[in-house]
């Protein structure tokens, strides 16, 4: 009856059509998405940096995954959706774990043997992020305003493992329905918001400019 109460609350909610885009200044890494900033000359509301051209974000490569898993949910491939769901937000995850590694002095080697070293999602969130930023992810996402994001996230996870792993609990994989499909892409659209926030407070922190290494 849990279940079935769940499903009928967020059933009601309308994923976005596509990914929102956000434009990244190159010099402090701050994330913006208003559209002024596709303009290199308006200036960085971060570091007031004009004239330097700047990425879009998401890359072309998460944008890509984006677009498909919308199409997947368009077409009713719940399963699908939920599988490629929970990988989008895993590389979205790796993705900022990345930059803020770089932006407080870390080289491309150094980056890379910490997230081998790092490899299970649960890890990366409970241990890694804590390490990096000083904070945990919950108290972060609590404070960008997503407070069930982290408990969310975590049930896809487990539905997806137990689905890929063939799991003996027949209820996990029963779950793999419109509802979790929805609630897929509820957290993929939430995701944006939430690690452009993680972005700008622990990559465009102003350090990146100075190149330092130190923690305030
Ligand atoms: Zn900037």
């Amino acid at each position: 009856m849990k279940t079935k109460h769940r499903a009928t609350a967020t059933l009601t909610y309308v994923p976005f059509a596509e990914a929102p885009l956000y434009w990244e200044c190159p010099v402090c890494g701050n994330l913006s998405g208003a559209l002024v900033m596709a303009d290199a000359n308006t200036p960085c509301p971060r570091c007031g940096t004009a004239g330097v051209e700047r990425r879009s974000f998401p890359n072309e490569r998460l944008g890509h995954l984006d677009e498909r898993i919308r199409k997947y949910h368009a077409e009713s491939e719940w399963e699908i959706v939920v599988i490629l769901g929970a990988t989008f937000l895993e590389t979205l995850l790796e993705d900022m774990l990345d930059r803020i590694m770089g932006a407080h002095g870390a080289d491309v080697a150094v980056r890379s043997m910490v997230l081998d070293n790092v490899r299970a999602v649960g890890q990366r969130i409970g241990r890694l992020f804590p390490q990096l930023t000083g904070e945990e992810f919950e108290a972060a996402a609590l404070e960008m305003g997503f407070r069930d994001f982290p408990k969310r996230w975590r049930r896809i996870r487990e539905v997806r493992n137990a689905f890929i792993h063939d799991t003996q609990y027949r209820e996990e994989i029963e779950a793999l329905d419109a509802a979790t499909a929805l609630r897929t892409m509820e957290l993929m659209d939430q995701a944006y918001s939430l690690f452009v926030s993680m972005n700008n407070k622990f990559v465009a922190d102003g350090q990146r400019v100075r190149g330092a290494v130190q923690r305030p």
